[in-house]
């Protein structure tokens, strides 16, 4: 056990970690940040294809999924995505720029650059940073947090390696172990089976924003084909982006969206494909092609030809017979009412958020754990959820910084 306590821990250099180190190391605190990866940010790394979607200028609480929502409105009016964006401007050194929908990137469009002005935020600092360090348990003995970790390989040393296990202590700690998405770079659900420990209610996660496997059609003829579609909710909301055949099924911004607002499981849905081409529009090409055509080349003219062939074979018309109105009907049909059915996520592998977790209602606006004086729970371990487009590290980074924008001694 090292005697010395700290006056902040925390768990875990993912977005909502770092940030929360860095307006720390700023007020002066004693702080020490443990990650259990060989990096710090490993995930920001993989974010927006390597692009790293920071933000969103158009930030509200209709973007997310959380279980409340007043709070989290509360929470983005008194700091908005200005804030955190002048803090990433300013403080960190990241330029950034506002792309379309809102959307936020850095000028550098490499997500590299903004674990790197992190990583140089926090030398400058002289923060204390642990990594290959994984928490193992945390207890609270007379308001003090003690918690015991141990060390982990690096990637080069595995065979040889001894673990050591190790115990310190904070006045403060805050749980930013992130979600079980992408396991593979360090996803865990370990800072919710610590809430729960600490006598939080957990929702179980489920993971979103992810592509989807289809029953029905079988579409691994239709690999790497994107093409804009088009759908319409249950309760009238539209989705429309782009969508990217896979050999297993579908995957895409579409596909992504899709499982945000429809979860795990889609018996049968219906989808407009091509749609930024009317229905009548389409039609009207098809009947202005000359006359003696057979279906192949009017088919191989306008689309992918594996889509042509697709389409033939789905609408079962003869590709060498001649094109006439009927076929151009039964084709437009298939494609403005292109029916998928057995949908199932790819799970957390491939999810690149997820719901549940820690209920927003038991932290307070400060994201202080009402079960647990001391407790800060931030970033994905929580019950909030966003879309795609920067919601999600907006969240963790919104999260961190007033948590510890908030922590006084
Ligand atoms: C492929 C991919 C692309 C994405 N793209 C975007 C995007 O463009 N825009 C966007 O807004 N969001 C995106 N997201 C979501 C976003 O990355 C997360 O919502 C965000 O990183 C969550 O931040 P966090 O700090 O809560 O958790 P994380 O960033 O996951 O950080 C948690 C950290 O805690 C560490 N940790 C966990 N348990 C322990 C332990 N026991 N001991 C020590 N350390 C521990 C983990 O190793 C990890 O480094 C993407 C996600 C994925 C997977």
């Amino acid at each position: 056990m090292r005697t010395e306590i700290y006056d902040v821990a925390i768990i875990g250099a993912g977005a909502g970690g770092l940030i929360s180190a860095c307006v720390l190391a700023e007020k002066g605190f004693k702080t020490i940040l443990i990650e259990k990866n060989s990096k710090i940010g490993r995930k920001i790394l993989s974010t927006g294809a390597g692009k790293c979607n920071i933000s969103n200028s158009n930030i509200s609480s209709r973007f997310y999924i959380t279980d409340d929502y007043p709070k989290l409105d509360r929470i983005f009016s008194s700091c908005g995505p200005e804030k955190i964006v002048s803090y990433i401007n300013d403080k960190l050194g990241i330029m950034t720029v506002e792309k379309e929908k809102g959307k936020i990137f850095p000028v550098s469009q490499k997500a590299e650059s903004v674990v790197n002005a992190f990583d140089i935020f926090l030398k400058t600092k002289k923060a204390e940073i642990l990594k290959l360090c994984e928490v193992l348990d945390i207890e609270k003995k007379s308001d003090i947090f003690e918690i015991g970790f141990k060390t982990l390989p690096h990637q080069y040393e595995k065979k040889d390696f001894v673990s050591k296990k190790y115990r310190i202590k904070s006045k403060k700690i805050i749980i930013a172990c992130g979600g079980p998405s992408y396991p593979q770079i360090g996803g865990t659900d370990f800072g919710m089976k610590i809430a729960r420990k600490f006598g939080h209610r957990i929702i179980p996660p489920v993971g979103v924003i992810t592509p989807f496997k289809v029953l029905k059609p079988d579409l691994s003829a239709l690999n790497g084909i994107r093409m804009n579609a088009k759908t319409k909710l249950f309760d009238g909301k539209i989705i429309e982006d782009e969508i990217l055949f896979t050999d297993y099924g579908i995957s895409g911004p579409f596909a992504l969206e899709l499982s945000f607002y429809l979860g795990e499981k889609i018996d049968e849905i219906t989808i407009e494909l091509i749609s930024e081409v009317s229905e009548k529009k389409m039609k009207d090409f098809f009947l202005n092609r000359p006359k003696n055509l057979k279906v192949f080349e009017v088919l191989k003219s306008m689309f992918d030809p594996k889509f042509a062939d697709f389409l033939s074979e789905y609408c079962e018309i003869n590709p060498d017979f001649q094109f006439d109105s009927s076929v151009a009907s039964s084709i437009i049909d298939k494609i403005k009412n292109f029916k998928l059915s057995g949908l199932s996520a790819m799970g957390f592998d491939y999810a690149m958020t997820k719901k549940g977790g820690v209920p927003l209602a038991e932290v307070s606006d400060s994201f202080e754990s009402k079960k647990n004086k001391g407790m800060y729970i931030i970033g994905e371990v929580l019950n909030v959820c966003g879309k795609t487009g920067g919601y999600n590290l907006h969240f963790a980074f919104t999260s961190g910084y007033v948590a510890c924008e908030s922590i006084d001694l």
